[in-house]
C-alpha cells in the first residue's frame, strides 16, 4: 500500500499551502484535488495586505495581478476612500481571479515537491476513530497526517465531524465577472446599502473589485444574522446591485453565469488523531469582511509546521495554534455579526465609521485584521476593548442567536 507523510484533500489555497510548506520541509506529500488545475472558485478575488503578505511568504508572484491601493466604502450618499494601512502588513492589495490564482498556488505545491493528483476526489480513511490516510478512486493511501482542506460544507470534513456550528453566523455570496470601463481602478469598492428592485435597502453588501484587463468582479453577500436573511435571493440582489452601479462603473454584461457559495465562520472540531482541517473547512472566514484566502493560506502553513515539528501530535498542536492565533478575533467578529444584524444599529455604526477618514481607517484596520498586536495602537486597543464588551454581551447575543437559528438556513440555491 502507498504510504506518505501527509495526505491533503483539496488543492485550494489551504491545501496547496499545506502541501507546499510540508514538502519544502522534507515531508512526502500527496495532494488530492477532485477538479483540475485551473478550476474556478466563486470568490471576490480580493487579496488584502494580510493575504499579500502570506502569498509573498509562500513565494507567489502576486505582483502579476491587478494592484489595489485601498478600499472605497459607500453607504447611502456617503463615500470614503482609504489607503491600506502601512503597518504590520505591506500596504498593497490585489484582485486575483481565482482560476489563475489557485492554479498558481497549486503550482507552488508541485514545484515544492508535492505529488499533485488532479481529478482525484478523496475521502478520509477512518478506522477505530482515527484517520489513517485517504481513499481515492478505491485505493487507500496511508498517511501520518491527513489535512482536510476541501472547502466550505464539504463531505470530507463532515465525515470527521468538522462541521459548522449551526447557531453561529455564516455567509452566502454570489459573484460574476463583467467588462467595465473602470477595470483599472486601484480601489476595491464595497457598498453597505444595496437597494432592492423597489428601491428599499436589502440586507447585505455589494462589491466591485477591479481585476484589470477590462474586467471587474462584482458580487453581493449577506450574513445569516441579517434581518430577512431567510428571504434572501442572491440572484435578484446581484441584479439590483449591478443596476445600481452600472453607470458609475461603465458596466457591460456578465461574461458567464454568476456563481454563489457559502462562507463558513465557525467550526470547533478542527483536529483529531491523524487529521486536521484547514481553510474554509475549518470555518476560517472572517465574519467582519468575508475574507478567507489569507486564513486558508495561513492555516495550511500552520498545519505543515506543526507536522514538521512533531508529526505524532501535530493535530493537537495545530488546534492550539488556531485557538491562540485566530479564535479571539473570530469570536469578536462573530459577536459583531450579531450586532450588525439589527438594521438601525448598523446604520448608526456606519454613520460613525464613515464620519471621518480617521474613523474609516480605524475600522478598516480592525475589520480586515490588519492590526499589529505587538504594537496595537488605537485600532488594537479598540479591538481588545470592543472584544471584551461584546463578550460581556454574550448572553444577550446568544439568546438572539437562538431565536434566529431557524432563520439561519439558506433558502437560496447555491452552487
Ligand atoms: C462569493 C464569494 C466571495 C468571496 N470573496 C472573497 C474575497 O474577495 N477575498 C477572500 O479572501 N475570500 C473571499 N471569499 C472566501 C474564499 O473564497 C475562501 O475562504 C477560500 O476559497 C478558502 O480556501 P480553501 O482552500 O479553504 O477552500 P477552496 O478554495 O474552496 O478549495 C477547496 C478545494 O478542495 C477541493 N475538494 C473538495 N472536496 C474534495 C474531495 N473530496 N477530494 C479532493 N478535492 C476536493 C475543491 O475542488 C477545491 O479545489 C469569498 C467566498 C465567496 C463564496
Amino acid at each position: 500500500m502507498e504510504q506518505v507523510d501527509i495526505a491533503v484533500i483539496g488543492a485550494g489555497p489551504a491545501g496547496s499551502s499545506a502541501a507546499a510548506w510540508a514538502a519544502r520541509g522534507g515531508a512526502s506529500v500527496a495532494l488530492f484535488e477532485k477538479a483540475a488545475q485551473g478550476r474556478d472558485k466563486s470568490c471576490g478575488d480580493g487579496l488584502t495586505p494580510r493575504a499579500i503578505e502570506e502569498c509573498r511568504r509562500l513565494g507567489l508572484d502576486v505582483e502579476r495581478f491587478h494592484r489595489i491601493d485601498g478600499l472605497r466604502v459607500q453607504a447611502g450618499s456617503k463615500v470614503r476612500e482609504v489607503l491600506w494601512p502601512d503597518g504590520a502588513f505591506p500596504p498593497v492589495g490585489a484582485v486575483a481571479p481565482r482560476a489563475e490564482f489557485d492554479a498558481m498556488v497549486m503550482q507552488a505545491a508541485i514545484d515544492s515537491g508535492a505529488d499533485f493528483r488532479e481529478n482525484a476526489p478523496a475521502e478520509p480513511w477512518i478506522e477505530d476513530n482515527r484517520v489513517l490516510g485517504v481513499i481515492s478512486k478505491g485505493e487507500k493511501v496511508r498517511a501520518q497526517l491527513t489535512v482536510i482542506a476541501s472547502g466550505a460544507g464539504s463531505p470530507a470534513a463532515r465525515a470527521v465531524g468538522a462541521t459548522r456550528i449551526a447557531s453561529s453566523p455564516f455567509g452566502l455570496a454570489i459573484r460574476g465577472y463583467i467588462p467595465s470601463t473602470r477595470a483599472d481602478d486601484r480601489y476595491m469598492e464595497a457598498c453597505l446599502t444595496v437597494n432592492g428592485p423597489d428601491g428599499s435597502i436589502v440586507p447585505g453588501y455589494g462589491w466591485v473589485f477591479p481585476a484589470g484587463n477590462g474586467i471587474v468582479n462584482i458580487g453581493v453577500g449577506a450574513l445569516s444574522t441579517m434581518k430577512n436573511f431567510s428571504d434572501l435571493n442572491l440572484n435578484t440582489m446581484l441584479d439590483a446591485y449591478t443596476a445600481q452601479v452600472r453607470e458609475s462603473w461603465g458596466l457591460g454584461e456578465f461574461v458567464a453565469r454568476p456563481k454563489a457559495w457559502r462562507l463558513p465562520m465557525h467550526v470547533e472540531h478542527r483536529g483529531g488523531p491523524g487529521w486536521v482541517v484547514a481553510g474554509d473547512a475549518a470555518g476560517l472566514v472572517n465574519p467582519f469582511n468575508g475574507e478567507g484566502i489569507d486564513y486558508a493560506l495561513e492555516s495550511g502553513r500552520h498545519a505543515a509546521e506543526c507536522f514538521l515539528t512533531e508529526p505524532g501530535t501535530a493535530w493537537a498542536a495545530y488546534q492550539a495554534v488556531l485557538r491562540k492565533e485566530y479564535d479571539p478575533f473570530f469570536a469578536t467578529a462573530r459577536r459583531f455579526a450579531w450586532l450588525i444584524g439589527r438594521p438601525k444599529l448598523l446604520q448608526f455604526l456606519l454613520g460613525i465609521a464613515l464620519s471621518t477618514n480617521f474613523t474609516m481607517k480605524l475600522v478598516l484596520d480592525i475589520m480586515a485584521n490588519l492590526v499589529d498586536m505587538e504594537h496595537p495602537g488605537l485600532a488594537g486597543r479598540s479591538l481588545t476593548i470592543g472584544g471584551k464588551a461584546l463578550s460581556l454581551a454574550d448572553p444577550l447575543l446568544v439568546r438572539s442567536s437562538a431565536k434566529s437559528k431557524a432563520k439561519a438556513k439558506a433558502t437560496t440555491p447555491v452552487g
